[in-house]
């Protein structure tokens, strides 16, 4: 039998389909619908037919080791749901999510999902939320390492307590505080802290820094940086925030109702946004050097996703809408050097 043989027979069962070179992270047409429908005796006696909920259509992606890609949109465009799909809190309807090559749902069922547990983290957006208020800063942040087995003693995980907390700029002796005495930003980088526990490769941070005040909102993010590049983390980044993610992010995607409709390197997608709702997104910034401008607000509203429309479901805010938008929905093609799903943007039109 030749080596290649060999190799293919000898290759894992949730193995990513073979590529010459393989990202951290890959999502392959990721869905996740929800059935939202009212209790079954309801629908029966009102004749209401099932409702679903495509929170998340379609998504792929890539992620090299060491970057970030950041997803924007409005609020329920469904980034939370990619996030909470890539930490295995929700399984996919559709679709596969690898890591290191191998299918990570599939992984963190298996007998070894502790592992991938370690190395898949998730920061929350609120931190009053997602830290015990009863619990002291040094069992918040030694939980994780005792859940994994990574101390051998108590006096081991305080040590690596108090590291942690060093490597988020706050004091060894912080360890004996509760979360209320800790400001917000405080408060985030415990979350931080205690995410780094386990010595992860890939955090996936939803909206890490929306619940803070804009002076503190640098402060994590420059503290989130320096991690990345002292441990050469990997990050997805939710955020609804287009000014955080120029700062942190290496490529973009911008959502919209679910889907991925625009996928960029941060500068061209700044430079030379493609689809008109980025485009929007983009106006709607407040710029430093133009104070005496009008900023363009974000026009209309998020249709409601339980009936979304027909064709490309930004038609009805979009200035370029045309009788194609409204009746196909535009696939998310290579054009100008990005991923963009715009008929105006394949046509030329605009
Ligand atoms: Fe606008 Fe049509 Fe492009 Fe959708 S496909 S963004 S409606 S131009």
């Amino acid at each position: 039998m030749s080596a290649e043989a060999t190799a293919v027979m000898q290759a894992p069962a949730h193995a990513a389909p073979a590529q010459d070179h393989q990202p951290l992270v890959r999502a392959e047409g990721l869905a996740k619908t929800f059935d939202v429908s009212p209790p079954w005796l309801n629908r029966v006696l009102e004749r209401k037919p099932r409702q679903l909920l495509r929170a998340v259509d379609d998504a792929t992606f890539s992620i090299e080791k060491g970057q970030t890609l950041a997803l924007v949109g409005e609020s329920g465009c469904g980034k939370s749901t990619v996030a909470r799909l890539l930490v295995g809190l929700y399984e996919p309807t559709r679709g596969h999510f690898y890591f290191g090559g191998q299918d990570a749902h599939a992984g963190f069922k298996g007998k070894n999902g502790h592992h991938l547990r370690r190395s898949v983290q998730m920061i929350f957006q609120d931190p009053y939320a997602s830290l015990n208020p009863r619990w002291k800063v040094a069992d918040i942040i030694a939980e994780p390492l005792h859940e994994h087995g990574m101390a051998k003693s108590d006096a081991e995980a305080r040590e690596r307590v108090g590291e942690l907390l060093q490597s988020v700029g706050l004091s060894p002796a912080d360890m004996a505080k509760y979360p209320h005495q800790f400001s917000g930003g405080q408060r985030q980088r415990i979350s931080i802290a205690r995410a780094l526990a386990t010595a992860p490769e890939f955090l996936v941070c939803d909206e890490p820094t929306s619940a803070l005040d804009v002076s503190v909102q640098a402060q994590v993010l420059n503290i989130m940086k320096n991690l990345q590049r002292e441990r050469g983390l990997t990050y997805l980044f939710i955020s609804h925030n287009l000014a955080v993610v120029r700062h942190v992010s290496d490529q973009v995607g911008v959502m919209y109702l679910g889907r991925i409709v625009e996928l960029a390197p941060k500068h061209q997608l700044f430079a030379q946004p493609q689809h008109p709702y980025t485009r929007m997104l983009l106006d709607a910034i407040p710029k430093m050097h133009d104070t005496g401008r009008a900023r363009t607000p974000v026009q209309g509203e998020v249709p409601n996703p339980l009936n979304p429309p027909s064709g490309c479901t930004f038609h009805p805010r979009c200035p370029h809408a045309n009788a194609r938008c409204k009746a196909e929905r535009p696939a998310l093609l290579h054009l100008r050097g990005v991923q963009v799903a715009c008929h105006a943007v394949e046509e030329g039109r605009i």
